[in-house]
């Protein structure tokens, strides 16, 4: 089993002041006996990367971006590159998440080259995936999902530099989860789909994280499925105590 990872997106949230704080209450709260069990990730804002990463030396957390663009350096205004974000001392970017293609228009695309920079500058890409609610009720989830994933998924893609999400959209900020058997379902769908991607020798290893409304009430039951290897946490992730309870399912 693939050592599990669980993620924070705090999404457009967190100003320096009162972020350091939860920073610092995550940092507190990672001891040896979670460190023996579960790796942390915290995806802060841009603005606050720099920041977080520094004050994460030493501490086993890592850092992670939210986007990245696919090129390295340019006329691009407003957009951050993922040597950037390495230099700012990230090791993780999420890429593909919900609400840049709802928001940003991404498609399947224009995420494989974010993943491909992500890979470029050292970062581990988390490619996130996931169906709407109205693609589920027509039963199209695992096509929809494979067909993200192989459309978002680059080829020298490994266990090392790949994290795949699964983060049903209508599970995002709704309080609403799939039942744990239709988790299990998508993740053996992604979990074969990875066998062509990412190649027999490593492809059992890739972490695949479970995300949408992960709260410490109900981690226990999602991060027991099979083939879930952690939890990507948005609204959860903002308080240092929950986002370690759901840690602590692990
Ligand atoms: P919530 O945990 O707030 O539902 O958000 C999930 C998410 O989008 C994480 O990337």
């Amino acid at each position: 089993r693939p050592r599990p990872l669980v993620a924070g997106n705090w999404k457009m949230n967190g100003l320096m002041r009162s972020s350091a704080k939860v920073l610092g209450e995550v940092h507190a709260g990672y001891t040896p006996g979670l460190r023996a069990r579960v790796d942390l990730v915290v995806c802060p804002p841009a603005t606050l990367v720099s920041a977080f990463a520094h004050m994460s030396v030493g501490t086993r957390v890592g850092i992670g971006g939210q986007d990245c663009h696919a090129k390295e350096s340019g006329a691009f205004t407003g957009d951050v590159s993922a040597e950037m974000l390495a230099d700012a001392g990230a090791a993780y970017v999420l890429v593909g998440h919900s609400e840049r293609r709802q928001y940003h228009k991404e498609k399947d695309a224009d995420v494989c080259a974010k993943a491909v920079a992500a890979h470029r500058a050292g970062l581990t890409a988390i490619v996130c995936v996931g169906e709407t609610r109205e693609e589920r009720e027509a039963g199209k989830t695992l096509a929809v999902v494979r067909k993200q994933l192989r459309g978002s998924i680059p080829v020298d893609s490994n266990s090392h530099n790949l994290v795949v999400a699964y983060e049903p959209v209508w599970a995002i900020g709704t309080g609403l989860t799939p039942t744990a058997a239709d988790v299990a379902e998508v993740h053996a769908a992604i979990r074969e789909e990875l066998k062509r991607l990412v190649g027999k020798a490593d492809h059992a290893k890739v972490r695949i994280l479970y995300g949408g409304s992960v709260k410490p009430s109900n981690a226990a039951e999602l991060m027991a499925v099979e083939n879930v290897n952690g939890a990507l946490v948005g609204g959860a992730s903002l308080v240092a105590a929950d986002f370690l309870a759901i840690a602590g399912a692990y």
